[in-house]
């Protein structure tokens, strides 16, 4: 019997009640939802969605905040995937100013050098990616580059849910690529089993089954089964570079109220680099209008198709909300794979 098979298999013979698993990345969602793991697993068996996609908690104020660039006549640089989140008047793909899409900070660097003018890029991304950003500000760029950090780290927002308890979770999926960079020690105060994760199908079910277990056992503590990648400390040269550049600074998530040291602002020392301090912007909440429930689904309280909009008005080609803009969106992920339901 092959490995996945067999794991599914236990796992039928194990799971005897309901049990709620949230996992906190949209690499875990998409590799579940493109191997259609919800159809081989227990029916009592549920895994939600957190707010694991970082352009999704991304909040309308931020967007916003870039817009605000835009029209202060800077070249704005970002991720494809922020170009058609919608802020509370239009997007960076509609705005009409000069937008350039990049594969990351090196290239919008490579902008600045060409030109005279300001260029910005908007630094989205969870702890995978702010090391890279702080080795590039390290380098010294140009006088005329700046970014907007608009950068989250996973504890502080697990533990925010944790106080909530609205999702009455049994148990986290840790984010295989967020804890390659930082380890998982830092989860280790969190009283809930919580089990490090790869992204094959078999990583994912065999993170399961120790998530069952830890549950059925009354045990409470982090497991690694992705050790081909990640250890108990991370990779400290990056956390390093990370924590020379930024501090933890408290901020809105998408859905979630301003959750404290959840972001990450530059230190004094870089502000010259810091696009909120040179242009004078401050983010803003914005309250929700639309009918929209993406605060729901990254609080794993509801399912995209639980929406009503899912499908119909809210598409990858007429996007409603950012979880169907995104790659890593879970709106935009049922909708490429057809999920029905959880
Ligand atoms: S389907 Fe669209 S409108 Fe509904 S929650 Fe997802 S992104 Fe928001």
């Amino acid at each position: 019997m092959a490995f996945g098979t067999e794991i599914a298999q236990k796992l039928k013979e194990l799971v005897d009640r309901p049990y709620t698993f949230m996992h906190i990345c949209g690499t875990h969602e998409a590799a579940i939802s493109r191997a259609g793991l919800r159809s081989v697993l227990p029916k009592n068996l549920k895994i939600v969605m957190g707010p694991g996609c970082p352009v999704c908690i991304t909040p309308q104020g931020e967007i916003d905040a870039a817009l605000e660039l835009v029209e202060k006549g800077c070249i704005v640089a970002t991720y494809g995937d922020l170009l058609r989140v919608p802020g509370s008047r239009g997007s960076l793909e509609s705005c009409g100013g000069d937008v350039r899409v990049v594969q990351g900070i090196h290239k919008a660097v490579e902008i600045a050098k060409e030109t005279e003018k300001e260029v910005v890029f908007i630094s989205v991304g969870f702890e995978t990616t702010a090391p890279t950003v702080a080795a590039t500000i390290l380098t010294q760029p140009p006088e005329n580059f700046s970014i907007l950090s608009c950068h989250r780290l996973v504890p502080p927002a697990m533990k925010w849910l944790l106080s909530q308890g609205e999702a009455r979770l049994d148990g986290f999926l840790l984010p295989g690529h967020v804890c390659t960079v930082m380890g998982y020690w830092e989860y280790e105060v969190f009283p809930v089993p919580q089990v490090v994760a790869g992204f094959e199908p078999e990583d994912i079910l065999l993170g399961l089954l120790m998530l069952v277990e830890q549950v059925r056992s009354g045990s409470a503590r982090v497991e690694n089964a992705y050790p081909r990648a990640v250890t108990r400390e991370g990779n400290k040269k990056a956390q390093a570079l990370m924590w020379e550049v930024f501090s933890p600074s408290d901020v809105e998530w998408r859905g979630f109220p301003v959750i404290p040291h959840s972001g990450l602002s530059l230190k004094k020392e870089f502000e010259q680099y810091d696009a909120q301090k040179k242009f004078n912007i401050v983010f803003t909440h914005t309250a929700k209008h639309s009918a929209c429930i993406c605060d729901k689904v990254l609080r794993g309280i509801a399912e995209p198709t639980d929406c009503r909009l899912f499908g119909k008005v809210c598409t990858p080609r007429t996007p409603v909300g950012p979880c169907m803009v995104s790659h890593e969106g879970a709106c935009k992920i049922w909708h490429m794979y057809r999920v029905k339901q959880g």
